[in-house]
C-alpha cells in the first residue's frame, strides 16, 4: 500500500492511500476509532459539605447537575496525551498499576459561583501543559452560593472501551474519482456546468473541463444531465477502489499525523502477530 498525505493541519489529515483496497481503509479507519489511545478522566471525586472561601463566605457544594451527569461530562473533555509517556494504569511498571505521573493526570477544579464552569478550570497537579487543549467547553453553570471542588483522575483507554477514549472524529473515505470528459460527443457551450454540485466542471476555450477531480462526490449529476440531451458518453464518472482518499480529525489530544502513525503501527504489530500464528499451525 501507497500513502500519500495531501493536506495536514495539528487536527485533520487528509491521504490518498494508493495499490489498496476498501478492507484495508476500513481496518485503518476502525483502529483509529477503536485503538489508537488517549487520556481521559475516569475517576471523580466531590467534596461533599459546606466550602468557605478565604473571606469567610460559606458555598454549598451543590450544582444543577447530578453529579454522576458532572462526572460523564468530565470524562468526555480531550485531554493532551503523550504517547511516548503515558502507559496504561493497569500495566504500568513503575507503580504497578497503583497510579503515578506515567500513567495518570490528576485534575481539581474549585470553582465558586455564580458563573460558568468549563474545561478551562481543570487545574493539573503538576505538568501545567497537562491543561485542556479545549478551555471553552461548558461542564455546568453555578448558582448564587453554589462551589464546586472535585478532584479527577485521567488515565489511557482506547474507543473500544468507551468512547471518551476515541480521539479521531469525523472518519470518512472514498474511491478516488475520476471524470473524463468526451468534448466531442457533446456541445460543450451549452452544457451548463452548474449542474455540478460540488463545482469542479468548468469552461474554458469553448470546453468543457474538470478541475479539483478528488472533489468529485460520484454523483453522476453531469452524466445523467447528458444522457437527457441525447449526449450519450460526453461524461465518464468512476470511483478506483484501488485508491482510496481517507480524511479524518483528532479532538485535540493528539496531533492527527501522531494518530495515523500509532494506528498504522498497531495495525502492523497486528499482521505480524497473525502470520506468527499463521507460520505456527503449519
Ligand atoms: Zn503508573
Amino acid at each position: 500500500m501507497k500513502l500519500a498525505i495531501l493536506a495536514r493541519t495539528d487536527k485533520r489529515v487528509q491521504m490518498e492511500l494508493g495499490e489498496t483496497d476498501p478492507m484495508i481503509a476500513n481496518a485503518l479507519r476502525r483502529t483509529l476509532i477503536a485503538d489508537v489511545p488517549k487520556m481521559a478522566i475516569e475517576d471523580v471525586e466531590f467534596h461533599l459539605g459546606p466550602i468557605r472561601s478565604e473571606d469567610g463566605k460559606e458555598y454549598e457544594s451543590i450544582a444543577p447537575l447530578f453529579d454522576e451527569i458532572l462526572a460523564h461530562r468530565l470524562g468526555l473533555v480531550p485531554l493532551p496525551t503523550d504517547l511516548d509517556l503515558f502507559v496504561p494504569k493497569a500495566t504500568c511498571k513503575t507503580c504497578g498499576g497503583e497510579g503515578c505521573t506515567n500513567c495518570t493526570i490528576i485534575y481539581s477544579i474549585n470553582k465558586r459561583g455564580p458563573g460558568m464552569v468549563s474545561s478551562g478550570d481543570l487545574e493539573p497537579i503538576g505538568d501545567p501543559k497537562l491543561r485542556p487543549p479545549d478551555a471553552k467547553i461548558p461542564l455546568v453553570q453555578l448558582g448564587d452560593g453554589q462551589a464546586m471542588l472535585v478532584y479527577a483522575t485521567a488515565v489511557l483507554g482506547t474507543g473500544r472501551d468507551h468512547a471518551k477514549w476515541q480521539p479521531t472524529t469525523a472518519i470518512a473515505y472514498k474511491y478516488r474519482p475520476t471524470v473524463d470528459i468526451d468534448n466531442k460527443k457533446m456541445d460543450p457551450k451549452k452544457f451548463p456546468v452548474e449542474v455540478c454540485p460540488v463545482d469542479i466542471l468548468h469552461h474554458e476555450d469553448g470546453k468543457v473541463v474538470v478541475r479539483d477531480e478528488e472533489k468529485c462526490t460520484l454523483c453522476n449529476a453531469c452524466v445523467e444531465y447528458a444522457k437527457k440531451q441525447g449526449w450519450d458518453g460526453a461524461f465518464k464518472v468512476r470511483g478506483d477502489p484501488a485508491r482510496i482518499l481517507l480524511g479524518f480529525e483528532t479532538d485535540g489530544s493528539i496531533p492527527a499525523v501522531r494518530a495515523l502513525e500509532e494506528a498504522l503501527g498497531i495495525l502492523e504489530r497486528r499482521f505480524a502477530d497473525l502470520a506468527g500464528q499463521m507460520e505456527e499451525l503449519t
